[in-house]
């Protein structure tokens, strides 16, 4: 670690992880009981996506704890190993170092505008983003009544009327959480039936707060300086209606955050980064964890658990270079 040319600062380490969620910090613990020079990064503060769930209960061992807690937890469990994410750095851009580097070993050039980090391997953890709807006003209004996290601006809502949009396990999940705070909330799906698992939609079901709007896409946000309406379609009957909320969150899946290695490593054909069963990329020496891959369940125990092995054969390829 030092300081570079242009005064950023430089990292030189075997393994770089970044993104410091549950994929991440676990990925950094396994690495750290393996005894692997390496750093974790972060571009915002350590914990990842769960910081913004309201409560978590599946993830064994803790019956339930709020998503902050429980990653906060992670980052004190890290902590303990003498593991400290760096946090607020982002890296922009990665790229195979290739002969000019300054020592061949390291692979991998990772940069942003905080410093530059040369790694021998890397571990993706850089989690995913919550999908748009792409629809009129949707921009327009992020952040004067469309929401992304109810845990976040819920209680602006108090007393009030919103729309819950999606129909997965985070829709009704948050559906759920803004029935302590608001009037009522309509959950608009595009289909009649649920995709989230079934506690959830039994306790949705049974709750007399939300009403559900089956087979309902929105198509606009309308409103003047603040939301007003929604603009909702009813596919099977083929109506069009104006509905009036206060704020309307939007829930309809993930976006992965794999940009930073797209012309490196093979995604798949929604963008998710493909790795087999020890994590590694097409790309020798590229592991990826966490709802960033092409993983079938995006869970904090799947993440952990991919961080776990990620680290492990993080170290076989480490090893194999000596
Ligand atoms: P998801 O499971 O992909 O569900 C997205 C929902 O949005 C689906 O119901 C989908 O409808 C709908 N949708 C997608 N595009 C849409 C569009 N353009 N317009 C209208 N609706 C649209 O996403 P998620 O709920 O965010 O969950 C992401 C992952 O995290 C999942 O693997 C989930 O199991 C996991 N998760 C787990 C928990 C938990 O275990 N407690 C909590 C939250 C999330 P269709 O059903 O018709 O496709």
């Amino acid at each position: 670690m030092g300081t570079g040319d242009k005064g950023v600062e430089e990292i030189k380490t075997d393994l770089l992880i970044i993104g410091a969620g549950p994929g991440g910090l676990a990925a950094a613990l396994y690495a750290r009981r393996a005894g692997l020079d390496f750093e974790i990064v972060e571009k915002n503060m350590p914990g990842g996506q769960i910081i913004n769930t309201e409560s978590v209960e599946n993830y064994p061992g803790i019956k339930k704890l709020s998503g902050f807690e429980l990653s906060q937890k992670l980052v004190d469990h890290c902590r303990d190993f003498g593991i400290e994410a760096r946090e607020y750095l982002s890296i922009d851009k990665v790229e195979k170092a290739g002969k000019k580097s300054k020592d061949n070993d390291y692979r991998f050039k990772c940069s942003g505008e905080e410093g530059v980090a040369f790694a021998k391997s890397l571990i993706i953890a850089t989690g995913a983003s919550p999908s748009r709807l792409d629809v009129e006003g949707e921009k327009e209004f992020i952040g004067k009544g469309i929401s992304f996290c109810a845990t976040c601006d819920g209680a602006l809502f108090r007393d009030k009327e919103v729309a819950v949009i999606g129909g997965g396990d985070t829709a009704v999940e948050e559906a759920l959480f803004l029935t302590n705070l608001v009037k009522k909330v309509y959950l608009v799906h595009r289909r009649d039936e649920l995709r989230a698992c079934d506690m959830l939609q039994c306790r949705a079901k049974e709750n007399s707060k939300i009403e559900f709007l089956w087979s309902s896409i929105v198509e606009k946000f309308i409103g003047k300086e603040m939301l007003e309406e929604i603009l909702v379609r009813n596919k099977k009957e083929d109506k069009t209606y104006t509905l009036k909320v206060d704020g309307a969150f939007i829930y309809v899946g993930l976006n992965p955050n794999s940009q930073l290695v797209g012309s490196l490593v093979k995604l798949d054909e929604k963008g998710f980064i493909i790795t087999g069963t020890t994590m590694e990329t097409s790309t020798g020496g590229i592991f990826a964890v966490g709802d960033v891959r092409n993983t079938p369940l995006r869970q904090v125990v799947t993440a952990v658990s991919d961080g776990a092995i990620a680290a492990m054969h993080a170290d076989k390829f480490l090893g194999g270079l000596a």
